[in-house]
């Protein structure tokens, strides 16, 4: 028998099966990370559409698996896949409820049945794991849509099954995403209204929330940054829960996210028009020209900066500073390539502004990773005004394109980023804190005169493109805390 720590990982989506966000970079790299330690770690996801129709070696693990989920025994097959790291991936496949467009909803609002997909998502968990005999040390349990995994382990009701127990540790990546429903609801979740539905268990001001089920009854609670880990217990950022994650801060901690140097390192990506590195920087200066073209800028821009800004199109990134001071922006001889999806409205604004700057401005709406590639590579300043920000990972790809950041100092993007000082050459970009248009544009234009000093310039991008965010460090830290449930030293 092996002695090696045994985790499964729950996601609702991760690279390379599904993706909408930064919870997809975590759930792809970071058991990739432990497997490096050592662990025996394995991950589940449900099949979406997305995965189907994805160039990906999948095959067959169980047939007509019998999942008790209400009333009722639903079957599900499930997938087996192993990504290039080698991590043993499950697919849960039910076709009526993952073979969709869209993972979660749509610009008109989310599926109107999400508390069903995810709750027969866990479920099917515990009927999958005994099926393969594969018993963990640990359930590692993803944001809202796994939050309910921790409580049906103290369930009564699955008295009976083998991971009962199990001990559990929740990730929030973003506490703004709290899986919310009415209390009417609680039965699709299977846990009874007795001994859950109360201030101390997952009722929130009347309803049920998984996201605070994942809180209270996981055995460690991470959040993906130090600085976040402080921000949620403050009303400014806690979005209603500040005084719930207070309440169990005693096993809350703050880990950094890492970055997928495989996937984002100029010096490799096949996605960008050359490769670079910080002794050979001609092939960003090609990256640049190619994306101007493509995206049918002003040549003359060639000798100017150029900003980029990936993002999804919702408030939390801050497009409202954006918009407010965009003519001011353009208005310094720069360029700005954006690429975004989300919003209709945000959406919208942006191509009004595109229709004033067509020289200067580049939109493309939608999501798609390759041209992200291409924009990280092209920019010479990358832009992330966010209200809030559990940790962002685009500022830690930035830093290794060369592309350098200007952030609003919050959650992972105020650990990461340091403010840039000429005078001692310290620093990795450019930071602001206060949620103001003007401050935003001070920041801007600090880092257009900085880039115009070449010399300068090139020190900071020594700071930023030599660092080193690998995930190495952070899958360390999970696993000290893995360890830590296991033995019940927390
Ligand atoms: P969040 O998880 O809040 O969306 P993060 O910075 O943690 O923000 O992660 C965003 C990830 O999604 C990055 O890998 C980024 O490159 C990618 N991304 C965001 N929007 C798009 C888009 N429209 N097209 C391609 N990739 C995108």
């Amino acid at each position: 028998m092996s002695d090696k720590l045994k985790v499964l990982f729950l996601s609702s989506e991760a690279v390379p099966f599904a993706k909408t966000g930064g919870l997809a970079d975590v759930a792809g790299a970071l058991p990739a990370a432990l497997k490096r330690l050592g662990v025996d770690v394995r991950l589940v996801l449900p099949f979406y559409r997305i995965a189907r129709d994805a160039d990906l070696e999948i095959r067959p693990r169980l047939t007509d698996l019998e999942v008790p989920f209400g009333n009722e025994i639903l079957m599900v097959d499930v997938l087996e896949s192993k990504t290039k790291e080698g991590v043993l991936t499950y697919l849960i496949d039910r076709e009526d409820m993952y073979d969709r467009l869209n993972l979660y909803g749509n610009d008109r609002g989310d599926h109107y049945d999400n508390l069903e997909r995810f709750s027969f998502f866990s479920h099917a968990v515990f009927a999958l794991t005994e099926a393969i005999s594969f018993i963990p040390d640990v359930i590692h349990c993803h944001d809202w849509q796994t939050g309910l995994v921790p409580a049906l382990l103290q369930s009564e009701g699955k008295k009976d099954s083998a991971l009962w127990g199990t001990p559990s540790v929740f990730t929030i990546h973003n506490i703004g995403y709290q899986g919310i429903f009415a209390k009417e609801r609680l039965p699709v979740t299977g846990l009874p209204m007795k001994g859950f539905f109360h201030l101390e268990g997952l009722e929130f001001w009347g309803k049920i929330s998984l996201l605070k089920a994942g809180i209270v009854y996981a055995d460690a609670v991470t959040t993906v940054s130090p600085k976040y880990a402080q921000e949620i217990q403050t009303p400014e950022y806690g979005m209603g829960m500040e005084e719930i994650i207070k309440h169990w801060r005693a096993k809350l901690y703050g880990v950094l996210n890492g970055a997928d140097y495989r996937l984002w390192d100029p010096s490799v990506d096949p996605h960008i028009s050359a490769n670079y590195s910080f002794q050979k920087m001609s092939g960003k200066r090609k990256c640049k020209e190619s994306l101007i073209q493509e995206m049918d800028l002003n040549p003359a821009l060639k000798g100017r900066p150029l900003l980029g800004m990936i993002s999804r199109l919702g408030t939390q990134k801050g497009f409202d500073l954006l918009l407010s001071v965009l003519d001011e922006i353009l208005a310094l001889d720069v360029g700005l390539v954006i690429l975004g999806s989300g919003e209709r409205t945000i959406a919208e604004a942006i191509k009004n502004a595109v229709r004033r700057h067509p020289q200067r401005l580049g939109f493309f709406s939608g999501y798609d990773d390759p041209l992200a590639h291409r924009i990280m590579s092209a920019a010479d300043i990358f832009l992330i005004p966010s209200r809030y920000e559990p940790c962002g990972l685009t500022q830690i790809y930035a830093l290794r394109y060369g592309t350098v950041p200007v952030v609003r100092a919050t959650g992972g993007l105020d650990d990461i980023i340091h403010h840039f000082n000429p005078s001692n050459g310290k620093g990795n970009g450019f930071k602001f804190s206060p949620y103001k248009p003007k401050a935003f544009l001070d920041r801007i234009r600090y880092a257009v005169d900085v880039f115009q000093v070449k010399k300068v310039w090139r020190s900071l991008l020594a700071n930023g493109m030599k660092a080193d965010f690998s995930w190495e460090r952070s899958a360390r830290k999970y696993l000290e805390i893995y360890q830590s449930i296991v033995k019940g030293t927390h």
